[in-house]
């Protein structure tokens, strides 16, 4: 049986370097897959899972690399690095579009914004479609537009036989429903997605407030009172840190940093208006209620979060919890997050419309999310744990917990309704039932 033509087994020159390079938290795990594959087009896909199937090997996928935990990187196994998978065939007419799991979402949106046209990407650079797609995908105006997986049309995908085959809700409609909202557990392997395009909102903006931290008894309380109101078209989240360098404030403060999507600016600033109604809005140290922003803009302000180079761990929750009953667990979070830019995220989520049908089935009113952010691998110790154990002692208000954050080799938690995952078990057994692709992590 042929392998891709670059590949590395453990041992040979240049395994190391391809193992690592498909993890872009610098914290690698400890974990050695027994060969890297790299697929440069589909008949390479092809080609290492028929020589998996034949030497009985597992196999993990990366497209972008930016699951927070690798869970592409297994012990034993074929790791299969499709970011080379990267065609983006965009057609403005029909409002659809081709594209490999290799694309980053920043770069797709980039592409379609030139046109006119929109995907709700996520808010990321670097994170490719390919993880973020099978997961769900929360991105610019979804609260709007739907998770991203919505938009997906189809999937040309490899089975674990070898074969492939294209997926919707015609053509093998359990795989296609499956491969919305599975994520990291998902049992094929993607080579494109067909995804539905949206017109792109004529005016986007942003509000942007600063408070110290001080005032987070007043702020999160008022954000949970009004959070069942919030427009749609608002992504209202908040984000906590020790310090904010973008605002010159070098004490902890909380960053309230809102898109909007609409049809006029005056639309903007109404759907907007809600969050001047904070109790403790006069002492806000910066207070830019509505000013016009673009892609690029929004990017800068988000990657401020997220620098390259740095060890990361996260966790998170879906919930519905009252403030009285947040407030402790948000305390402590607080009173114990390590220094910038490791941070705290309030996401004003829900009440969410009726979803598809599809394997992606929980979300909730709130999504509270915790990003350890650290240079030195000397403190691994010290702040490797913070986002796992503040959400493990949330545990008794969490509905459930998203997979772009997932941390769940660590603290399993459940990511779907029950059904869905007897579901999700069952289409594996008929499309994987040798097990050649991973599950998730922290489950059988
Ligand atoms: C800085 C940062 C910002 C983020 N922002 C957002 C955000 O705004 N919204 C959001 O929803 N998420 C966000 N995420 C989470 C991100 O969407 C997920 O981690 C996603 O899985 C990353 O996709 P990837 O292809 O880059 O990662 P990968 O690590 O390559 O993929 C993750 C997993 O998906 C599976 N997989 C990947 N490609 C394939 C394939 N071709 N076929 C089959 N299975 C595959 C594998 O199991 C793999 O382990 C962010 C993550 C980071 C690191």
């Amino acid at each position: 049986m042929e392998l891709p033509t670059r590949h590395f087994f453990r041992g040979d020159d240049g395994y190391e370097q391809a193992r690592a390079r498909t993890v872009w938290n610098a914290r690698t795990p400890e974990r050695y897959p027994d060969l890297v594959a790299q697929a440069a087009d589909v008949d390479d896909v092809v080609a290492a899972v028929r020589y998996a199937a034949a030497h009985d090997l597992q196999i993990g996928i990366r497209s972008g690399g930016h699951s927070w935990a690798g869970n592409h990187i297994r012990d034993g196994g074929v790791l299969l690095d499709v970011h080379g998978l990267d065609r983006c065939e965009v057609d403005a007419e029909a409002g659809t579009a081709v594209v490999g799991p290799g694309v980053g979402g920043s770069v797709l949106a980039g592409r379609l914004w030139e046109q006119d046209l929109f995907f709700p990407a996520g808010h990321c650079k670097g994170v490719c479609i390919g993880g973020y797609l099978l997961q769900g995908g929360y991105g610019w105006n979804s609260r709007v537009l739907g998770p991203a997986c919505e938009s997906v049309l189809g999937l040309d995908v490899v089975t674990a036989d070898g074969e492939q085959i294209y997926i919707d809700g015609e053509n093998h409609a359990d795989l296609y429903w499956a491969a919305r909202g599975s994520g990291p557990g998902f049992f094929a392997v993607v080579t494109a997605f067909h995804l539905k395009l949206h017109r792109r909102p004529r005016v986007c903006g942003s509000s942007l407030y600063v408070y110290p931290i001080e005032l987070a008894e007043q702020i999160y309380p008022w954000a949970r009172s009004i959070s069942a109101e919030v427009d749609r078209r608002v992504e209202f989240q908040m984000v906590a840190s020790r310090a904010v360098p973008g605002a010159g404030l070098d004490s902890p403060g909380i960053v309230m940093a809102s898109p909007v999507f609409a049809d006029t600016e005056q639309e903007a600033i109404d759907a907007l208006a809600l969050l001047e109604t904070c109790p403790v809005r006069d002492r806000a140290l910066v207070a830019v209620p509505y000013a016009p922003t673009d892609l690029e803009t929004w990017y800068a302000g988000v990657m401020s979060n997220y620098p390259d180079g740095y060890r990361y761990a996260t966790d998170n929750i879906w919930t519905s919890a009252s403030a009285d009953e947040l407030m402790p667990g948000i305390t402590r979070i607080l009173e114990t997050m390590p220094p910038h830019p490791a941070h705290f995220l309030w996401l004003n989520w829900g009440p969410s419309p009726q979803r598809q049908d599809m394997a992606y089935s929980m979300e909730d009113e709130v999504y509270l999310a915790l990003y350890g952010v650290w240079r030195d691998a000397a403190d691994d110790e010290k702040y490797g744990d913070w986002a796992r154990s503040n959400m493990a002692a949330m545990e008794p208000l969490q509905t459930g917990i998203q997979l772009a954050d997932e941390n769940l080799g660590r603290r399993p938690a459940p990511f779907a309704t029950p059904e869905a995952m007897a579901r999700l078990d069952r289409v594996r057994a008929e499309y994987d039932p040798q097990g050649r692709f991973h599950s998730w992590m922290g489950r059988a």
